[in-house]
């Protein structure tokens, strides 16, 4: 069993009450490590080591290189622990190792692409206003302050990477709350940082409970920016607890992705989409494609040969590179998504595959679900409309394409959307009318680092990558730099200055 404390002003230290949590394996139960638990004290402290590095510390006003080059040490030396970040990624959160070991190559990945936007400089001239002799106007990019980043479990090292690379890269200091139920890899993340030599008090990482901890980051005056991704619930409360002193808010919440599989997509293909659209990670992704929209001409034969492949789904030890489907995060969520399976079945959805818990005697400890497919469902449904995160599908017919659209318009969320189509203009005109961040034509899940992400609606607020992500990190300043030099030149001089 491992042991972590909390990263604070460059020291790994206790909680200040000095009580601790279990990170469960959600395979076996098995403690993976026991973690100092972050109080609202704690929080505070952090805090205030944030501010501090950023008010009296070099990290804001430090060459652009040096910030990029400490980035860059960070990607390299993920790169180097990887072996070992992804049996640990495995063991904490469930992942499949094959899912595991992409996320752990994605997040060295991405910090390697922060550290190169850490090095651009963001200063642009205002087009239109200014000419030589008159003025020079520039829009000059500069970090918030203090950013509070609270992470989910479904990705924990990724989120965690993608949460410090910008916010770090724009020169923003910065306290990580990791979930709960998956804090070890960003705990070696911490470790990592510190060898890589950050000046104290830039990065803090402290595990600790929503309620405790994370309301206190939400809610500290001292935190000029609350960066959160998680279940859109909770990013209400966040931005309800970050109003009192309109900090900046990026909120990526939740979804209820339609995948719409026009008459004339290549089968195939759309189905191997359909499959991984929903059923990746268990379905505990954000933007993963759970209502599926199927065209009425092809609908029978799409069912029939989703449901061969579904059946065909290996769900098992997360450890074993065969496993296609490892166990949810805990027993609430396992929990959480059989009261949705009830649920459907109750609102007259059928249930054409899975529905229960596997029955397979080395699966008794986990926190499994079986892959389901509900059919005949109505986008009314609750199963239709609520998040689950968790392996459920929800497949609803239409017979047009303005009737695809409406349906998959049809929802307080609007994350992703998918088309599958052998003709691309077809497809992005409907893409066009869907209301969601991201629209993939013949994909599903491709999140890039570079690419901006985020929701429409209830899905949440602002976008994360690219140099879009990377300026909401940043205060933008107007600069205006007279150059006439003398005062009857001003175009003012005539109206309030007495002679
Ligand atoms: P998920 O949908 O992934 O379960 P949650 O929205 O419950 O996610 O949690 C995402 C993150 O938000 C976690 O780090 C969790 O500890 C944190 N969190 C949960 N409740 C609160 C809260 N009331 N205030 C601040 N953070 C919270």
């Amino acid at each position: 069993m491992r042991e972590y404390q909390l990263y604070i002003d460059g020291s790994f230290v206790p909680a200040e009450s000095g009580q601790t949590f279990d990170s469960i394996n959600p395979f076996n139960q098995e403690i993976v490590a026991r973690v100092s638990r972050a109080s609202a004290a704690d929080a505070k402290k952090a805090v205030v080591a944030a501010r501090r590095a950023f008010d009296k510390g070099p990290w804001p006003l430090m060459p652009r290189e040096e910030r990029s080059a400490l980035l860059k040490a960070v990607s390299d030396k993920i790169n180097e622990k990887g072996k070992e970040l992804v049996a640990l990624e495995v063991a904490d959160s469930g992942s499949t190792i094959r899912k595991a070991k992409e996320d752990i190559f994605l997040s060295a990945r991405s910090m390697n692409y922060f550290s190169k936007l850490a090095a651009l400089d963001l200063t642009e001239p205002v087009e239109g206003l200014g000419k030589p002799g008159f003025s020079k106007n520039l829009i000059v990019r500069e970090p918030i302050g203090v950013v509070a980043a609270i992470i989910p479990w479904n990705f924990p090292l990724k989120m965690a990477t993608w949460k410090l690379g910008p916010a770090l890269a724009a020169g923003n200091t910065v306290v990580l709350k990791p979930s709960e139920l998956t804090p070890c890899t960003a705990l070696e993340l911490a470790q990592i940082i510190h060898e890589a030599g950050f000046p104290k008090g830039v990065v803090n990482i402290i595990p600790g409970f929503g309620p405790e901890a994370g309301e206190e980051l939400a809610r500290n005056p001292l935190v000029d920016k609350v960066s959160f991704t998680g279940s859109t619930a909770v990013g209400k409360k966040i931005m309800a607890l970050a109003a009192d002193q309109l900090k900046k808010v990026t909120l990526e919440c939740g979804g209820k992705s339609a995948n719409i599989v026009l008459h004339d997509a290549d089968l195939d293909l759309a189905v191997d989409g359909a499959l991984y659209a929903m059923f990746y990670h268990q379905g505990q992704c954000c933007e993963a494609g759970s209502r599926l929209l199927l065209s009425r001409k092809i609908s029978a034969e799409f069912i029939q040969r989703l449901l061969e492949k579904v059946g065909k789904l290996r769900t098992g030890n997360p450890s074993d590179p065969s496993t296609d489907l490892g166990p949810l995060i805990s027993r609430k969520q396992q929990e959480r998504v059989l009261g949705y399976i009830k649920q459907g079945k109750k609102e007259g959805a059928r249930i054409a595959a899975g529905g229960g818990v596997p029955t397979a005697h080395d699966l008794a400890n986990g926190f499994f679900v079986q892959p389901t497919v509900f059919t005949e469902v109505r986008n009314e449904m609750k199963i239709a409309q609520e998040e689950i995160f968790g392996p459920v599908l929800t497949v609803i017919q239409y017979d047009t394409e303005d009737e695809a659209i409406a349906l998959a318009n049809d929802s307080m969320y609007g994350l992703g959307a998918g088309v599958w189509s052998r003709d691309n203009e077809r497809a992005l005109k409907i893409a066009g009318r869907l209301r969601a961040g991201t629209v993939w034509i013949n994909e599903w899940h491709l999140i890039s680092e570079k690419a901006p992400f985020g929701g429409y609606k209830q899905s949440g607020i602002g976008r994360e990558f690219g140099i879009e992500g990377l300026k909401e990190y940043t205060e933008t300043k107007h600069l205006h730099i007279d150059e006439l030099g003398s005062r009857e030149k001003k175009p003012w001089y005539d109206t309030v200055v007495p002679k």
